[in-house]
């Protein structure tokens, strides 16, 4: 065995040899090669499972993480359901434990039907469609034998392929190139079919049989495709065009990414539907029995296949390149291109490609607009997001893993923020002593706690309005006394701002059972406990408002103590979320304890917070304290709204699942309106006035939780300039919005456009009509912003790349 073998991990599985098309450019039939004459229709049980069982043991004994396999033809549709489900089936049976299969099928799709992707959709096979543009370029060659047309049939399969049930099956579409049809009118017909990726394949030629062009114009294809690279630039790359992702990435010193281009080594078997090995299926061009290797799955290991010369020599990298490839200033992005096009009689395959005045051409220009690119290629500079996690948020969606990361990133900056509040508070001029003094002893006892049982502490400061309040403390230390108008109140509001430094040292002292003795302020008749609840006090008649409370915690109760009241309360009544029993030592106040409540629904609880004295941030007033009859209006409301997120809203429901924290009644929306909003700095928190009925509320937690998300990013990166202060038209308001507004606005409306799309989709009658018309108002204002938003000049780099997904992501919409 050769040292150097390198495993295959690709592979092409003939499963029927026939077609039911009878394209003149099909590289199977048309070229010269004839082989298929001597194959079995289709692929048989004995042959298939002899194959699964090749692949097995090849995988295993190299550590191969995942076999590609790709279903192939001839039209492997034509092996019918039944013979492929047996074909799928043998082939995860065989893998199972062994590696991850990435299963896929490529077909003209004529005869992709429901039954078939219901099979697809049970084990998961991505399915790649063949089409050349619009109806009459592909009618120019994709015609079944007495010349009609396949175009509608193909357009209903991709169709399937487009919905909802489907759409996670969409691997692609794959276009073979022909001159005569105009560049950009095959684009636009590609794109507007909404695939996730595009193949441009040059039509297969070698020196023998040159590729059709004018005379004297021996760069026409690379004009071709220049006229698409320039628009799919110019439109931000909507969809992945693997030529160009391709040399994108070599010419940035990464790997190629389709075959045809670039130096990596070829690591592709094809299975034959009798069991025999051949070399990729491109060298048909070449030769009559180009592509035979002699070897089959009956008689030959893949390490044998792996070592054949005709495999080998498409592993060499550039020593295995002519003189004048080798000599070449492209040859990294190129690689000499496709092997098969290198091809001429007498000196084989030593040659530079037919296509190499193409080649050189398109690889040079898309180095001329490398700048263009550089902005939406850098990788994200920090550790929070990975490069996948960046692109799926911008996107509009995010993973729990990415969610994840955000909180971790948050927690960092709570603790940050906190820091900085303490220290300003101690060293600021206009901070009494007695305030410090206060704050001292409450950090000492978070201090504590925080080395015994760190989580107790950062539970307490992820309630997201612990961070509105710590923005608050900050925003008042800024401010010096000396400035502007004497103003009297100012120093009372500060020790107020500064002293619920207490009321969270008391609920994580309460939380972990450790002994405190702080001085909470009393702000509005209540002693707060965040994430726990307050005592709300009625005060003794005659007597006025109280100031503050010490509360004192010894590991079992708490006592709050003002002037002569006294209340007691067990530790374990105030954790549990419910009224708890009040000792009172009171001379006449009285005292009632209301807990945090939570909402609970399938996977999922978060706080429903109307004791937090932070709350009233969300530029609509906070709600009063709810009544029992209130919060159980609310229970069921979101019991229904999260079913209904978690079952017709997945893509979303991830990200919200972890991050949503927190939802605060607002004051009751006027009527014919519905009121939500969020606020920058209380991440995992969404205010909402219950709205009428579950769907609505589903619709206000799925555009709100939009903001927190693009919050949590925007608290790491820099997506735009600051110190921009125009305005900008939001195409959904009358006023105009800064570039931040802008920005927050479009990639809300990202999630609303795909819950109109959705609810069209899952409604019927006059409620899908509806749906429909909310989906197109809002598809299109999304639209308009995100090109107003990519024109402001003002994005940083990051920014462009993020709103280019944002742009991605609202042209991908499944249909
Ligand atoms: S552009 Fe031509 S010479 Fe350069 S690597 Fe490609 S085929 Fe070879």
């Amino acid at each position: 065995m050769r040292g150097s073998l390198i495993p295959i991990d690709q592979f092409v599985v003939k499963v029927h040899s026939r077609c039911d098309l009878a394209c003149d450019h099909c590289y199977v039939y048309e070229a010269a090669d004839q082989s298929w004459r001597n194959q079995p229709m289709v692929i048989s049980g004995e042959v298939i499972a002899q194959a699964a069982q090749r692949i097995a043991e090849h995988a295993s004994r190299h550590g191969i993480r995942t076999a590609r396999v790709v279903l192939h033809g001839g039209e492997p549709l034509l092996a019918g359901v039944d013979r492929m489900r047996e074909i799928i089936v043998q082939l995860h049976t065989a893998l199972l434990g062994v590696c991850h299969l990435d299963l896929r099928i490529h077909t003209n799709g004529v005869r992709l039907d429901q039954k078939f992707c219901e099979l697809f959709a049970e084990y998961g096979v991505k399915v790649g469609i063949s089409i050349d543009g619009h109806q009459a370029a592909n009618d120019r060659h994709r015609r079944y034998a007495n010349g009609r047309s396949s175009y509608q049939h193909v357009i209903r399969a991709i169709g399937l392929l487009r919905t909802k049930r489907f759409h996670h099956l969409y691997g692609g579409l794959l276009c073979t190139i022909d001159i005569a049809n105009d560049p950009l009118a095959v684009y636009d017909a590609l794109r507007a079919l909404e695939p996730p990726r595009v193949d441009f394949l040059l039509p297969h030629a070698t020196w023998d049989a040159p590729p059709v062009r004018a005379a004297g114009r021996d760069s026409q294809y690379a004009d071709w495709l220049i006229a698409i690279f320039d628009r799919w630039l110019a439109d931000g790359r909507p969809i992945e065009v693997r030529t160009f992702e391709s040399i994108l990435s070599t010419l940035a010193g990464g790997d190629n990414v389709t075959e045809a281009l670039g130096l990596g080594p070829s690591a592709l078997a094809v299975i034959e539907t009798d069991g025999s090995y051949e070399q990729v299926d491109s060298l048909k061009v070449a030769f009559d029995g180009a592509p035979a290797t002699g070897l089959n799955v009956f008689e030959h290991a893949l390490d044998v296949v792996a070592e054949h010369p005709g495999i080998v020599a498409r592993q060499q990298g550039l020593s295995g390149l002519s003189q004048t490839c080798r000599e070449c200033p492209v040859v990294g992005s190129c690689g000499g291109g496709l092997y098969a096009h290198r091809y001429r009689s007498g000196t084989r395959f030593a040659n530079p490609s037919v296509y190499c005045a193409d080649l050189l051409k398109l690889i040079t220009h898309v180095q001329s607009r490398l700048p263009a690119v550089t902005a939406e290629r850098r990788p994200v500079p920090n550790h929070a997001l990975g490069e996948g996690d960046f692109r799926e948020i911008a996107a509009g969606y995010g993973s729990a893993a990415a969610m994840g990361r955000l909180i971790e990133a948050q927690r960092t900056l709570q603790r940050a923020l906190l820091g900085a509040v303490y220290r300003q508070a101690r060293t600021g001029p206009a901070v009494p002593g007695a305030v410090r003094e206060t704050m001292r002893t409450a950090w000492a006892v978070l201090a504590a706690a925080d080395k015994e049982q760190p989580e107790a502490v950062d539970t307490v400061l992820a309630h997201p309005y612990s961070r509105v309040w710590a923005a608050h403390c900050l925003e008042r230390l800024k401010r010096s006394p000396s400035a502007g108008e004497p103003d009297p109140g100012r120093e009372s509001r500060l020790a107020t701002a500064l002293g619920h430094l207490s009321a969270l040292a008391a609920a994580v002292a309460i939380r972990t059972g450790g002994q405190a003795e702080v001085t909470i302020p009393v702000i509005g008749s209540a002693v707060h406990f965040p994430t726990l609840g307050r005592l709300a006090m009625t005060a003794s008649e005659g007597c006025p408002a109280p100031a503050a409370a010490i509360v004192v915690t010894d590991g079992k109760n708490a006592s709050i103590r003002i002037g002569g009241d006294c209340w007691e309360i067990l530790n374990a009544d105030l954790l549990s979320g419910e009224p708890a029993a009040i000792i009172s030592f009171s001379a006449g106040g009285t005292a009632d304890w209301q807990p945090v409540r939570t909402l609970t629904a399938d996977g999922l609880t978060v706080v429903l917070e109307d004791t937090d004295p932070y709350r009233d941030c969300h530029q609509w007033p906070a709600a009063d304290r709810l009544t029992d009859t209130e919060a159980a209006d609310w229970q069921q409301h979101f019991a229904a709204a999260w079913q209904e997120i978690n079952r017709d809203f997945p893509a979303y429901a991830a990200a919200i699942r972890v991050g949503l924290k927190v939802l605060m009644p607002m004051s009751p929306a006027p009527p014919g309106r519905d009121i939500s909003a969020a606020a920058r700095q209380a991440f995992g928190a969404i205010g909402i006035a219950l709205p009428a009925d579950a769907t609505t509320l589903a619709s206000l937690i799925m555009h709100e939780f939009q903001h927190v998300k693009l919050g949590a990013v925007l608290d790491l990166y820099d997506l735009y300039d600051p110190s921009d202060d125009r305005l900008y038209h939001a195409p959904w308001r009358e006023d105009m919005r800064p570039l931040e507004g802008l920005l927050q606005g479009t990639y809300a409306h990202l999630a609303v456009s795909g819950y109109w799309r959705t609810r069209q989709q899952v409604t019927a009658g006059a409620e899908a009509e509806a749906a429909g018309q909310r989906f197109r108002f809002w598809d299109r204002h999304t639209k308009q912003a995100i090109e107003t938003l990519a024109l402001s000049g003002s994005l940083t780099d990051l920014g462009v790349r993020f709103v280019a997904e944002m742009r991605r992501s609202v042209h991908r919409q499944p249909g």
